[in-house]
C-alpha cells in the first residue's frame, strides 16, 4: 500500500485503475475489506476528531473523494495520484464487471431506491450481477437479518450507502460478520445509480 498522509490521515496514493484492481484483489482473497471514500467534510472531521481519524485509518483502502482533498494533498506537498470518488469507483467497477463478473449487494437509500439502482445496472452494466438489495432505514433489531441476507446472497462486493459517518461505522462494526470480500462506504451513490 502506497500511502499519502494528510494531517494524520492515511490516504491511499492510488489511481482509479489501481483502485479497481485492488478491489479485484480483495474479491479473490479470504476476508472482507473496508473501502472508504471520505469527502472534504469528513476529512476535516478526521483531522480534528480522533475517533473519526481512527475510523478512517482503519480502512483497508482509503481514497480521496473530491478535488478539495486532492488540492489539500498538493498544498501539503504530498500529492495523491488522482481523485477517486466513491461514485466514480463504483461506476468503474460496474464497467470492469463486463470483463470480470462481480456479484454486488446494494444496501442503503430510501425504500425502493436500491431496486431502482438494480434495474439501471441490469440495463447499463452487463456482467455486474446484483444478488440482493436492502433499504438503508432500519433499527438495531433488523441488523441480524440484514447481515444474514447479505451473507446468504453470495455477494462479493457490498455497497453501503447510509451517509457518512454512519456507513463507515456500520462497516467497521460488522466487518468480521460479513462474508463479502469488499465493503464500500459510498454515500449518495445509490441515489445516483437509481436516478
Ligand atoms: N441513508 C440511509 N439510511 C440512513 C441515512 C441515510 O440509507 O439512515 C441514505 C440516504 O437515503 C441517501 C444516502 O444515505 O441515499 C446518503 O445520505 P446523505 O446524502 O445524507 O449522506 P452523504 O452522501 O452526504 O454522506
Amino acid at each position: 500500500r502506497k500511502i499519502v498522509e494528510i494531517a494524520g490521515i492515511n490516504l491511499d496514493d492510488i489511481s482509479m485503475e489501481q483502485a479497481v484492481e485492488r478491489i479485484y484483489e480483495f474479491i479473490s482473497s479470504a476476508e472482507n475489506h473496508s473501502v472508504f471514500t471520505p469527502n472534504a467534510e469528513i476529512m476535516m472531521e478526521g483531522i480534528t476528531d480522533k475517533n473519526m481519524k481512527a475510523l478512517l485509518n482503519g480502512a483497508d483502502m482509503l481514497v480521496a473523494d473530491g478535488a478539495g482533498v486532492v488540492l489539500a494533498s498538493k498544498l501539503l506537498g504530498r500529492e495523491v495520484t488522482e481523485k477517486v470518488s466513491g461514485f466514480d469507483l463504483v461506476k468503474n467497477l460496474l464497467k470492469a464487471a463486463s470483463q470480470r463478473p462481480v456479484k454486488f449487494y446494494l444496501f442503503g437509500g430510501k425504500p425502493g431506491i436500491a431496486e431502482k439502482a438494480n434495474a439501471n445496472i441490469i440495463c447499463d452494466y452487463p456482467g455486474a450481477e446484483v444478488v440482493g438489495t436492502r433499504s438503508g432505514y432500519f433499527t438495531s433489531d433488523d441488523e441480524a437479518s440484514i447481515i444474514e441476507d447479505i451473507n446468504s446472497s453470495g455477494a462479493e462486493v457490498l455497497l453501503v450507502c447510509l451517509g457518512a459517518p454512519k456507513q463507515e461505522l456500520w462497516i467497521t462494526a460488522n466487518k468480521h460478520r460479513l462474508k463479502v470480500k469488499a465493503s464500500l462506504g459510498v454515500g449518495g451513490t445509490m441515489d445516483v445509480l437509481a436516478g
